[in-house]
């Protein structure tokens, strides 16, 4: 799609988003309804895009990317009359006889890119919040899960028309183009890197973002934690996907006196979800690319294999790897590592561990494990991250009822649930006068006025 034909097709949405027709309740509602139908009449296609792009298996691809859409879908579908309600607010005495009352408006044109590594859920749920508020949305999906991105285009032309919701196919380039149009509201998924280049175009039209972005998500293992039980539940939330999950412990930080118990039970908790061999599962997912590839077999030196470590270049496979005795001045300890390899850090002090948090970029996410409710508020406290779990991973992510988002360099702003529609809604503030009386005080005039002002306001 050439500049032209992009500026054509914005327009065409914003002429349509002026008609006003989507500021209509029951019109919102027939969309997420046919959202829904798609999802279902596109069910098998889906599946068989998700397992060539990157190998999920069918249960993998319903938990993380369709059961987590109909989730939303359903959600939204249940509170949405609610959600658009103006809401009445208190006024103050100041302002007797008038009312107050917050109305949510959609922003208009919106634009939302979408990465690679859940393909279809990171694309689509945003998409649920702006369609729910009431905007028109251009899709721009990842071009390295091209067999997705072709579902994507596919069923969303094949369900509703173009001025309305569309999918622009394309890698950088045609991102870069959509980026210079003038959008009402562009909401990434993506690296901190090219977050900092959407920020950086919205602003020539002054555009709001929300930026969904990454960083290296601590879990972290204290010496009470029922080791069992956090061992198996981080093994869950690194390997789900092989490690490319957005809020997937990136590393391990665990209490020296513990260490070779966590060890020793994640080994076995690999071998209970992947098998002996992972590289022969049939159903363990792939790595997206040759590139990607590369650049985590590098890591693979960065502390002691003490599980794991073979890797298929042909079939992109990495195992599920654990690297003992990494330290913070390796390679691995760098950058969002984004794939199947975990190392372990020790640590005797929590208080170093908060130190040292502190002193990091701020995670989207972290994982405390640990049985003692003062620690557990210490680190909840005095470390700042998107969002977390006490006593698991992931799970966070999963449920309409708590906001998510990053904040510092993994991110601004956040949704799910409500906070999809709020996100894409803009909060427009009305005061209702009366006009029956009119208080005299705020007028320039006399003393008595400014002392009962004074006196108001104080
Ligand atoms: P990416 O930033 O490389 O690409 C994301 C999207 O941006 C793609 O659609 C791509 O085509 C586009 N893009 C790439 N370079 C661009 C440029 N220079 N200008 C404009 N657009 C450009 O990210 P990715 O590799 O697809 O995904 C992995 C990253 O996304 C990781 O850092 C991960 O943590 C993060 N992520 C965050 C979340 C979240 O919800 N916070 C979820 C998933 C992934």
């Amino acid at each position: 799609m050439g500049k032209i034909e992009m500026e054509v097709l914005v327009n065409r949405q914003r002429e349509f988003f002026l008609t006003g027709e989507t500021l209509d309740y029951k019109f919102r509602k027939r969309q997420l309804s046919k959202m829904k139908n798609m999802l279902e009449k596109y069910e098998e296609d889906l599946y068989h895009a998700l397992k060539n792009d990157l190998n999920k298996s069918e249960y993998e691809a319903f938990t993380t990317e369709l059961g987590f859409l109909h989730t939303e879908i359903n959600f939204a579908l249940k509170h949405l009359k609610d959600w658009m309600q103006p809401k009445k607010v208190e006024t103050p005495v100041t302002h007797k006889g008038s009312k107050s009352f917050i109305r949510k408006e959609p922003y208009g044109v919106t634009l939302i890119i979408a990465p690679w590594n859940y393909p279809l859920h990171l694309a689509i749920a945003p998409a649920i919040g702006a369609i729910a508020a009431g905007n028109t949305v251009v899709l721009k999906p990842s071009e390295f899960t091209q067999s997705t991105s072709a579902i994507l285009a596919d069923m969303i032309r094949n369900t509703f028309d173009e001025s309305y919701f569309t999918v622009v196919e394309g890698a950088k380039d045609i991102s870069q183009q959509l980026l210079e149009q003038r959008w009402d509201y562009i909401f990434f998924t993506g690296s901190t890197k090219v977050g900092r280049i959407i920020m950086e175009k919205a602003s020539q039209y002054l555009t709001p973002v929300t930026l969904e972005l990454g960083g290296k998500s601590p879990a972290i293992v204290d010496q009470d934690a029922k080791i069992d039980l956090a061992a198996k539940r981080i093994v869950w939330g690194k390997f789900t996907n092989a490690g490319q999950t957005c809020v997937a412990p990136d590393y391990v930080y665990v209490h020296e006196k513990v260490k070779p118990k966590l060890i020793k039970a994640m080994k076995k908790h690999i071998k209970a979800f992947y098998g002996k061999n992972p590289l022969q599962n049939k159903d363990y997912v792939r790595i997206v690319g040759k590139e990607h590839f590369d650049r985590l077999n590098a890591f693979m030196t960065d502390g002691d294999t003490v599980h794991g470590g073979h890797v298929n270049r042909e079939t992109l496979a990495i195992e599920p790897t654990i690297l003992d005795a990494t330290t913070w001045n390796d390679a691995i300890m760098q950058e969002e590592i984004f794939g199947p390899l975990l190392p372990v850090m020790t640590f005797s002090s929590l208080h170093d561990v908060m130190s040292a948090m502190k002193h990091t970029e701020k995670p989207l996410a972290l994982y405390y494990f640990g049985e003692n409710e003062k620690k557990q508020q210490q680190v909840m406290t005095n470390v700042s991250f998107g969002g977390g779990c006490i006593n698991d991973t992931l799970y966070h992510l999963a449920t309409p009822h708590l906001p998510f988002g990053g904040v510092g360099n993994s991110g601004m702003g956040a949704y799910h649930g409500k906070y999809s529609f709020d996100t894409f809604s803009h909060r427009k503030s009305i005061l209702k006068q009366t006009t029956k009386f009119d208080i005299p005080f705020r007028y320039p005039g006399g003393k008595l006025a400014k002392s009962v002002v004074e006196r108001l306001m104080k």
